[in-house]
Protein backbone atom coordinates (compact mmCIF):
# COMPACT_ATOMS: atom_id res chain seq x y z
CA UNK A 1 0.00 0.00 0.00
CA UNK A 2 1.50 3.60 -0.84
CA UNK A 3 1.71 5.63 1.22
CA UNK A 4 2.02 9.00 -0.67
CA UNK A 5 0.58 8.79 -4.13
CA UNK A 6 0.14 11.07 -7.27
CA UNK A 7 -2.96 9.97 -9.30
CA UNK A 8 -2.19 11.77 -12.74
CA UNK A 9 -6.15 11.65 -14.43
CA UNK A 10 -7.29 10.90 -10.76
CA UNK A 11 -10.89 13.10 -11.50
CA UNK A 12 -11.95 10.41 -14.39
CA UNK A 13 -14.19 7.08 -14.30
CA UNK A 14 -10.87 4.64 -13.33
CA UNK A 15 -8.52 7.47 -11.61
CA UNK A 16 -11.84 8.55 -9.66
CA UNK A 17 -12.46 4.74 -8.28
CA UNK A 18 -8.14 4.45 -7.48
CA UNK A 19 -8.37 8.01 -5.56
CA UNK A 20 -11.13 6.23 -3.15
CA UNK A 21 -9.83 2.85 -3.15
CA UNK A 22 -6.22 4.56 -1.89
CA UNK A 23 -8.21 7.01 0.25
CA UNK A 24 -10.52 4.35 1.89
CA UNK A 25 -7.16 2.38 2.70
CA UNK A 26 -5.38 4.68 4.52
CA UNK A 27 -3.34 6.59 2.07
CA UNK A 28 -2.25 10.13 1.47
CA UNK A 29 -3.58 11.20 -2.27
CA UNK A 30 -2.71 13.71 -4.43
CA UNK A 31 -4.97 13.92 -7.36
CA UNK A 32 -3.26 15.76 -11.16
CA UNK A 33 -5.79 16.32 -13.45
CA UNK A 34 -6.63 19.10 -16.30
CA UNK A 35 -10.13 18.40 -15.91
CA UNK A 36 -10.47 18.14 -19.89
CA UNK A 37 -12.57 15.08 -19.39
CA UNK A 38 -12.37 14.51 -15.56
CA UNK A 39 -15.18 15.91 -12.92
CA UNK A 40 -14.13 17.45 -9.93
CA UNK A 41 -17.29 16.43 -7.82
CA UNK A 42 -15.48 12.85 -8.75
CA UNK A 43 -12.44 13.61 -6.75
CA UNK A 44 -12.90 12.27 -3.05
CA UNK A 45 -12.67 15.46 -0.80
CA UNK A 46 -10.29 13.21 1.31
CA UNK A 47 -7.21 13.99 -1.61
CA UNK A 48 -5.51 17.05 -2.39
CA UNK A 49 -5.96 18.44 -5.99
CA UNK A 50 -3.77 19.89 -8.20
CA UNK A 51 -5.35 21.47 -11.74
CA UNK A 52 -2.43 21.55 -14.06
CA UNK A 53 -2.27 19.31 -17.75
CA UNK A 54 0.64 17.07 -18.15
CA UNK A 55 2.14 19.59 -21.05
CA UNK A 56 2.95 21.59 -18.56
CA UNK A 57 6.56 21.02 -18.00
CA UNK A 58 7.09 23.12 -14.95
CA UNK A 59 4.03 22.24 -13.18
CA UNK A 60 4.67 18.72 -13.01
CA UNK A 61 7.92 18.99 -11.98
CA UNK A 62 6.87 21.39 -9.18
CA UNK A 63 4.13 18.46 -8.42
CA UNK A 64 7.01 15.86 -8.02
CA UNK A 65 9.31 18.04 -6.30
CA UNK A 66 7.26 19.38 -3.58
CA UNK A 67 4.98 15.86 -3.49
CA UNK A 68 7.58 13.48 -2.31
CA UNK A 69 6.45 10.72 -3.60
CA UNK A 70 6.50 6.68 -3.16
CA UNK A 71 3.92 6.12 -5.99
CA UNK A 72 2.66 7.66 -9.22
CA UNK A 73 -0.41 6.08 -10.89
CA UNK A 74 -0.39 7.91 -14.34
CA UNK A 75 -4.08 7.34 -15.48
CA UNK A 76 -4.49 10.86 -18.19
CA UNK A 77 -3.84 9.34 -21.41
CA UNK A 78 -6.17 10.54 -24.22
CA UNK A 79 -8.33 7.24 -24.66
CA UNK A 80 -10.48 7.07 -27.29
CA UNK A 81 -9.90 4.66 -30.55
CA UNK A 82 -12.42 6.05 -32.53
CA UNK A 83 -10.82 9.48 -32.02
CA UNK A 84 -7.26 8.22 -32.28
CA UNK A 85 -8.12 6.94 -35.66
CA UNK A 86 -9.01 10.92 -36.87
CA UNK A 87 -6.27 11.96 -35.31
CA UNK A 88 -3.62 9.35 -35.14
CA UNK A 89 -0.43 12.09 -34.64
CA UNK A 90 -1.88 14.44 -32.49
CA UNK A 91 -2.84 11.12 -30.46
CA UNK A 92 0.90 9.77 -30.21
CA UNK A 93 2.61 13.27 -29.53
CA UNK A 94 0.40 14.22 -26.99
CA UNK A 95 0.26 10.83 -25.01
CA UNK A 96 4.00 9.91 -25.35
CA UNK A 97 4.80 13.79 -24.78
CA UNK A 98 2.82 13.73 -21.28
CA UNK A 99 3.87 10.39 -20.21
CA UNK A 100 7.57 11.55 -21.25
CA UNK A 101 7.41 14.13 -18.74
CA UNK A 102 5.66 12.15 -16.10
CA UNK A 103 8.39 9.16 -16.19
CA UNK A 104 11.29 12.07 -16.55
CA UNK A 105 10.10 13.56 -13.27
CA UNK A 106 9.60 10.91 -11.12
CA UNK A 107 12.94 9.39 -12.26
CA UNK A 108 14.48 12.96 -11.10
CA UNK A 109 12.36 13.59 -8.34
CA UNK A 110 13.87 10.14 -6.53
CA UNK A 111 9.98 8.44 -7.32
CA UNK A 112 10.53 4.36 -6.80
CA UNK A 113 7.03 3.35 -8.46
CA UNK A 114 5.08 3.57 -11.13
CA UNK A 115 2.32 2.51 -12.39
CA UNK A 116 0.56 3.00 -15.97
CA UNK A 117 -3.25 2.00 -17.04
CA UNK A 118 -2.29 0.47 -20.67
CA UNK A 119 -4.54 -1.54 -23.17
CA UNK A 120 -5.65 -4.19 -24.62
CA UNK A 121 -5.98 -2.41 -27.46
CA UNK A 122 -2.23 -2.89 -27.57
CA UNK A 123 -3.36 -6.81 -28.96
CA UNK A 124 -5.87 -5.07 -31.55
CA UNK A 125 -5.07 -7.13 -34.54
CA UNK A 126 -3.83 -10.27 -32.80
CA UNK A 127 -6.42 -10.60 -30.61
CA UNK A 128 -8.51 -10.81 -34.11
CA UNK A 129 -6.17 -13.56 -35.12
CA UNK A 130 -6.36 -15.21 -32.15
CA UNK A 131 -9.94 -15.89 -32.54
CA UNK A 132 -11.76 -16.74 -29.00
CA UNK A 133 -8.56 -17.62 -27.47
CA UNK A 134 -7.73 -15.60 -24.35
CA UNK A 135 -4.92 -12.98 -24.87
CA UNK A 136 -2.01 -13.58 -22.78
CA UNK A 137 1.14 -11.16 -22.20
CA UNK A 138 3.15 -13.64 -24.39
CA UNK A 139 0.29 -12.58 -27.08
CA UNK A 140 1.91 -10.86 -30.04
CA UNK A 141 2.42 -6.59 -29.86
CA UNK A 142 -0.01 -5.57 -33.06
CA UNK A 143 -1.53 -1.84 -31.74
CA UNK A 144 -5.32 -1.95 -33.35
CA UNK A 145 -5.14 2.12 -33.38
CA UNK A 146 -2.75 5.00 -32.88
CA UNK A 147 -4.24 5.41 -29.35
CA UNK A 148 -2.76 1.51 -28.57
CA UNK A 149 0.12 2.26 -30.53
CA UNK A 150 0.83 5.40 -28.20
CA UNK A 151 0.30 3.34 -25.33
CA UNK A 152 2.96 0.67 -26.51
CA UNK A 153 5.73 3.47 -26.70
CA UNK A 154 4.83 4.51 -23.08
CA UNK A 155 5.24 0.88 -21.48
CA UNK A 156 9.03 0.63 -23.67
CA UNK A 157 9.49 3.84 -22.50
CA UNK A 158 9.10 2.42 -18.62
CA UNK A 159 11.00 -0.80 -19.80
CA UNK A 160 14.12 1.70 -20.29
CA UNK A 161 13.38 4.33 -17.53
CA UNK A 162 13.62 1.04 -15.33
CA UNK A 163 16.89 -0.97 -16.98
CA UNK A 164 18.80 2.69 -16.36
CA UNK A 165 17.26 4.54 -13.75
CA UNK A 166 15.57 1.74 -11.73
CA UNK A 167 12.09 2.79 -11.85
CA UNK A 168 9.95 0.44 -11.26
CA UNK A 169 6.77 0.19 -13.29
CA UNK A 170 3.20 -2.34 -13.54
CA UNK A 171 2.00 -1.81 -17.10
CA UNK A 172 -1.79 -2.43 -16.58
CA UNK A 173 -3.39 -3.83 -20.32
CA UNK A 174 -6.91 -3.03 -19.04
CA UNK A 175 -9.69 -4.69 -21.10
CA UNK A 176 -13.07 -3.04 -21.10
CA UNK A 177 -13.66 -0.82 -18.16
CA UNK A 178 -17.24 -0.70 -16.63
CA UNK A 179 -19.33 -0.45 -13.68
CA UNK A 180 -19.69 1.29 -10.97
CA UNK A 181 -18.47 2.00 -7.08
CA UNK A 182 -21.97 0.44 -5.21
CA UNK A 183 -21.52 3.15 -2.82
CA UNK A 184 -23.02 5.03 -5.07
CA UNK A 185 -20.71 8.05 -5.01
CA UNK A 186 -19.27 7.62 -8.59
CA UNK A 187 -19.68 6.40 -11.62
CA UNK A 188 -19.13 6.75 -15.35
CA UNK A 189 -19.60 10.13 -16.56
CA UNK A 190 -18.15 11.28 -20.25
CA UNK A 191 -18.85 13.65 -22.73
CA UNK A 192 -19.50 13.30 -25.39
CA UNK A 193 -20.06 9.52 -24.17
CA UNK A 194 -18.54 7.02 -26.42
CA UNK A 195 -18.69 3.40 -24.57
CA UNK A 196 -21.24 0.72 -25.27
CA UNK A 197 -22.59 0.08 -21.50
CA UNK A 198 -23.73 3.42 -20.34
CA UNK A 199 -25.12 4.68 -24.52
CA UNK A 200 -26.93 1.10 -23.92
CA UNK A 201 -28.85 2.02 -20.31
CA UNK A 202 -29.02 5.62 -21.63
CA UNK A 203 -31.19 4.42 -24.68
CA UNK A 204 -33.56 2.10 -22.66
CA UNK A 205 -34.22 4.97 -20.37
CA UNK A 206 -35.37 7.16 -22.73
CA UNK A 207 -32.36 9.80 -22.47
CA UNK A 208 -31.04 8.81 -26.28
CA UNK A 209 -33.42 7.64 -29.23
CA UNK A 210 -31.51 4.60 -29.69
CA UNK A 211 -27.90 3.01 -29.78
CA UNK A 212 -26.03 2.69 -32.81
CA UNK A 213 -24.46 -0.98 -32.94
CA UNK A 214 -21.45 -0.76 -34.66
CA UNK A 215 -20.91 -3.71 -37.19
CA UNK A 216 -22.71 -7.18 -37.30
CA UNK A 217 -20.66 -8.76 -39.70
CA UNK A 218 -17.67 -9.31 -37.28
CA UNK A 219 -16.34 -12.83 -37.68
CA UNK A 220 -18.12 -14.07 -34.37
CA UNK A 221 -21.39 -16.37 -33.40
CA UNK A 222 -23.35 -13.35 -33.56
CA UNK A 223 -21.99 -10.88 -35.83
CA UNK A 224 -21.15 -8.71 -33.42
CA UNK A 225 -17.53 -7.62 -31.43
CA UNK A 226 -16.73 -9.54 -27.98
CA UNK A 227 -15.41 -7.66 -25.56
CA UNK A 228 -14.24 -8.83 -22.01
CA UNK A 229 -16.03 -6.65 -19.53
CA UNK A 230 -14.36 -5.99 -16.00
CA UNK A 231 -15.81 -4.11 -13.50
CA UNK A 232 -13.96 -0.22 -12.00
CA UNK A 233 -13.29 -1.77 -8.57
CA UNK A 234 -11.56 -4.76 -9.38
CA UNK A 235 -9.58 -2.68 -11.43
CA UNK A 236 -8.75 -0.89 -8.50
CA UNK A 237 -7.83 -4.06 -6.32
CA UNK A 238 -5.84 -5.15 -9.52
CA UNK A 239 -3.54 -1.76 -9.05
CA UNK A 240 -2.99 -2.23 -5.34
CA UNK A 241 -2.24 -6.21 -6.28
CA UNK A 242 0.53 -4.77 -9.24
CA UNK A 243 2.18 -2.76 -6.56
CA UNK A 244 2.69 -5.13 -4.08
CA UNK A 245 4.14 -7.09 -6.53
CA UNK A 246 6.96 -4.08 -7.44
CA UNK A 247 9.89 -5.54 -4.70
CA UNK A 248 9.96 -8.68 -7.44
CA UNK A 249 10.38 -6.17 -10.46
CA UNK A 250 8.58 -4.53 -13.04
CA UNK A 251 5.42 -6.29 -14.36
CA UNK A 252 3.27 -5.96 -17.23
CA UNK A 253 -0.41 -8.08 -16.40
CA UNK A 254 -3.76 -7.82 -18.94
CA UNK A 255 -6.81 -7.65 -17.16
CA UNK A 256 -10.20 -8.60 -17.71
CA UNK A 257 -12.39 -11.64 -16.38
CA UNK A 258 -11.43 -13.80 -19.35
CA UNK A 259 -14.52 -14.17 -20.73
CA UNK A 260 -16.59 -12.20 -23.42
CA UNK A 261 -19.39 -10.88 -24.04
CA UNK A 262 -21.07 -9.46 -27.75
CA UNK A 263 -22.52 -6.68 -27.76
CA UNK A 264 -25.77 -8.02 -28.80
CA UNK A 265 -25.06 -9.85 -25.20
CA UNK A 266 -24.36 -6.71 -23.30
CA UNK A 267 -27.55 -5.17 -25.16
CA UNK A 268 -29.54 -8.21 -23.81
CA UNK A 269 -28.13 -7.89 -20.37
CA UNK A 270 -28.84 -4.06 -20.25
CA UNK A 271 -32.80 -4.91 -21.27
CA UNK A 272 -32.70 -7.57 -18.51
CA UNK A 273 -31.58 -5.70 -15.57
CA UNK A 274 -33.30 -2.30 -16.53
CA UNK A 275 -36.25 -4.30 -17.34
CA UNK A 276 -36.94 -2.23 -20.75
CA UNK A 277 -36.13 -2.69 -23.81
CA UNK A 278 -33.03 -0.87 -25.86
CA UNK A 279 -33.75 0.77 -28.82
CA UNK A 280 -30.88 0.29 -31.48
CA UNK A 281 -30.47 0.01 -34.84
CA UNK A 282 -27.66 -1.61 -36.96
CA UNK A 283 -24.54 0.33 -38.56
CA UNK A 284 -21.13 0.11 -40.41
CA UNK A 285 -18.38 -1.06 -38.50
CA UNK A 286 -16.26 1.27 -35.86
CA UNK A 287 -12.63 1.98 -37.34
CA UNK A 288 -10.24 0.74 -35.15
CA UNK A 289 -12.30 -1.64 -33.76
CA UNK A 290 -11.09 -5.45 -33.52
CA UNK A 291 -13.43 -8.01 -33.51
CA UNK A 292 -12.62 -10.19 -30.30
CA UNK A 293 -10.50 -9.17 -26.80
CA UNK A 294 -10.66 -11.26 -23.86
CA UNK A 295 -8.02 -11.23 -21.40
CA UNK A 296 -5.86 -14.04 -19.95
CA UNK A 297 -5.34 -12.80 -17.01
CA UNK A 298 -3.72 -15.99 -15.26
CA UNK A 299 0.03 -13.90 -14.50
CA UNK A 300 -1.66 -11.77 -12.16
CA UNK A 301 -4.11 -14.12 -10.51
CA UNK A 302 -0.96 -16.41 -9.97
CA UNK A 303 1.82 -13.49 -9.01
CA UNK A 304 -0.31 -11.38 -7.19
CA UNK A 305 -3.38 -13.69 -6.03
CA UNK A 306 -6.07 -10.92 -7.01
CA UNK A 307 -9.15 -11.86 -7.85
CA UNK A 308 -12.26 -10.07 -9.40
CA UNK A 309 -15.23 -9.64 -7.30
CA UNK A 310 -17.63 -9.13 -10.24
CA UNK A 311 -17.41 -12.16 -12.07
CA UNK A 312 -20.09 -12.00 -14.51
CA UNK A 313 -21.91 -9.00 -16.98
CA UNK A 314 -25.02 -8.75 -15.37
CA UNK A 315 -23.63 -7.56 -11.59
CA UNK A 316 -21.15 -5.07 -13.61
CA UNK A 317 -24.11 -3.81 -15.56
CA UNK A 318 -26.22 -3.71 -12.11
CA UNK A 319 -23.89 -1.33 -10.67
CA UNK A 320 -23.84 1.36 -13.76
CA UNK A 321 -27.64 0.65 -13.89
CA UNK A 322 -27.80 2.34 -10.70
CA UNK A 323 -25.39 4.91 -11.07
CA UNK A 324 -26.92 6.12 -13.98
CA UNK A 325 -30.46 6.12 -12.66
CA UNK A 326 -29.22 7.80 -9.48
CA UNK A 327 -27.07 10.50 -11.60
CA UNK A 328 -29.36 11.67 -14.58
CA UNK A 329 -26.48 14.26 -15.39
CA UNK A 330 -23.89 12.55 -14.39
CA UNK A 331 -21.53 14.72 -12.08
CA UNK A 332 -22.63 18.01 -13.29
CA UNK A 333 -26.26 17.67 -11.37
N1 LIG B 1 -20.16 -0.13 -29.59
C1 LIG B 1 -21.33 -0.03 -30.33
N2 LIG B 1 -22.04 1.14 -30.26
C2 LIG B 1 -21.63 2.22 -29.51
C3 LIG B 1 -20.45 2.09 -28.74
C4 LIG B 1 -19.72 0.89 -28.82
O1 LIG B 1 -21.74 -0.95 -31.03
O2 LIG B 1 -22.30 3.25 -29.52
C5 LIG B 1 -19.38 -1.37 -29.66
C6 LIG B 1 -17.96 -1.15 -30.19
O3 LIG B 1 -17.94 -1.26 -31.59
C7 LIG B 1 -17.20 -2.27 -29.48
C8 LIG B 1 -17.94 -2.46 -28.16
O4 LIG B 1 -19.22 -1.86 -28.34
O5 LIG B 1 -17.30 -3.45 -30.22
C9 LIG B 1 -17.26 -1.81 -26.98
O6 LIG B 1 -16.97 -0.46 -27.33
P1 LIG B 1 -16.55 0.63 -26.26
O7 LIG B 1 -16.43 1.94 -26.98
O8 LIG B 1 -17.47 0.56 -25.09
O9 LIG B 1 -15.12 0.14 -25.73
P2 LIG B 1 -13.74 -0.18 -26.51
O10 LIG B 1 -13.80 -1.66 -26.82
O11 LIG B 1 -13.66 0.69 -27.72
O12 LIG B 1 -12.69 0.14 -25.51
Amino acid sequence: MPVRSLVAGGAGFIGSHLVAGLLARGGDVTVLDNFSTGHRDAVSPGAQVVAADLADGDAVDRVLAEGRFDTVFHLADLSLVGDSMRAPLHYMMTNTGNAGRLIDGCVRHGVRRFVFSSTANLFGTSGADAGMRPIDEGAGIAPGSPYGESKWMIERMLGWADRIHGLRSACLRFFNAAGADPGGLLGEDHTPETHLIPLAIDAALGRRPELVLFGTDYPTADGTCIRDYIHVNDLVSAHLAALGRLDQGSVRYNIGLGRGYSVREVIDSVARIGGKPVPHRVADRRAGDPAILIADSGRIREQTGWVPEFTDLDSIVGTAWAWRVAHPYGFSA
